[in-house]
C-alpha cells in the first residue's frame, strides 16, 4: 500500500512539474535572445539607403527601418551582403527571407517575388557634370552616352531613351566616376541617394538636372508566399503611426516624409 502511495506522489508531483513548466513557456513566449533570425539581403552600396562603415558595421534609412520592424516584430536580423543585380534571382531562389535595398515596387517583379507595403517614396533622376547645360530632360538625352545600374530601374528606363547608348554599372560609386571621368554624358538613377552624395560632399562635379523622370516606391521584398510579409506590413503601419518612421527619416534625410499608400 505504501509503495503504491509512493509511487502516485511521484506521478502528481511530476505532472504538476510538467504543468509548470507548460505554463511558464505560455506567459514567456519568447525571449528577444532565442527570436527568429531572418536573412535578409542587402547591397551596401546604395548610399544613404545602406552604408558599410569603415569598420564592416552596416548603417543607413534601410538598415534602421529593418531593425525597427524587427523589433516590433520578435525577430532577429542577420543582413547578408549581396550585389543588387542578384537580389531578385536570390529571393526566387528563398536563400535569404527579405531583401532590403530600396528596390521599387515594379509590375514586372512582382511575377516572381513578393513585396511588403510601399515604405518610401522615391523617383529617377538625371545627373550630370556640373558644366553640363545641354541635357535638361527625357528629349535632351536622346542619342546620349548613358551609365545605369545593372537590374535597376534607371537601366529599365534608360532602354526607352531613343539612340542612348548605354553602359551598365554594378554600383552607383562606379557610375558617377564614370560620369566624371567623362566617358558618359549622364546617369539615370535613384534621385534620393544621388541628391544625398551630393549634398553631403560625397560627389563633388555633378549636378541632378530638372524634375524627377519617375515617381517610384520602395518596398521590402520577400519570396513570394512568405510567412513574414504579413508581420513585416503590419510593423510598418506601426512604425508610420508612432513617429519612429518619421525619426529615422529625419535623420537621414533631414525631411518631413512623404506620403505613402498603403499598397
Ligand atoms: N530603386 C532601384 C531599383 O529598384 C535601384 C535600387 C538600388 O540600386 N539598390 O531598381
Amino acid at each position: 500500500m505504501k509503495l503504491i502511495n509512493c509511487k502516485w506522489q511521484q506521478l502528481i508531483l511530476s505532472l504538476g512539474c510538467l504543468l509548470l513548466i507548460l505554463a511558464c513557456n505560455s506567459f514567456y513566449p519568447s525571449t528577444n535572445q532565442d527570436a527568429k533570425f531572418l536573412k535578409v539581403a542587402t547591397d551596401p552600396t546604395f548610399i544613404p539607403f545602406e552604408i558599410q562603415t569603415a569598420s564592416g558595421k552596416l548603417e543607413g534609412f534601410d538598415i534602421d527601418l529593418m531593425n525597427a520592424i524587427a523589433q516590433i516584430a520578435g525577430f532577429r536580423v542577420k543582413f547578408e551582403n549581396l550585389p543588387f543585380d542578384g537580389m531578385i534571382s536570390t529571393l526566387q531562389a528563398k536563400t535569404v527571407d527579405a531583401a532590403i535595398n530600396g528596390i521599387t515596387i515594379t509590375a514586372e517583379r512582382l511575377k516572381t517575388i513578393a513585396f511588403s507595403r510601399p515604405y518610401f517614396k522615391a523617383g529617377l533622376a538625371i545627373a550630370v557634370r556640373q558644366d553640363n547645360h545641354n541635357i535638361k530632360d527625357f528629349n535632351t538625352l536622346q542619342g546620349k552616352k548613358i551609365a545605369v545600374q545593372i537590374g535597376s530601374t534607371g537601366a529599365d528606363f534608360a532602354k526607352t531613351i531613343p539612340n542612348a547608348r548605354i553602359s551598365t554599372f554594378n554600383s552607383g560609386p562606379e557610375f558617377f566616376q564614370d560620369l566624371l571621368n567623362g566617358n558618359v554624358d549622364a546617369v539615370v538613377s535613384d534621385a534620393f541617394a544621388t541628391l544625398y552624395a551630393i549634398k553631403n560632399g560625397k560627389l563633388k562635379g555633378i549636378k541632378v538636372v530638372a524634375d524627377l523622370l519617375t515617381q517610384e516606391y520602395y518596398g521590402i521584398a520577400t519570396p513570394k508566399d512568405s510567412p513574414y510579409l504579413n508581420t513585416i506590413n503590419k510593423a510598418i503601419a506601426t512604425l508610420l503611426s508612432n513617429g519612429t518612421y518619421k525619426q529615422i527619416y529625419q535623420k537621414w534625410f533631414n525631411a518631413e516624409p512623404l506620403q505613402l499608400p498603403e499598397s
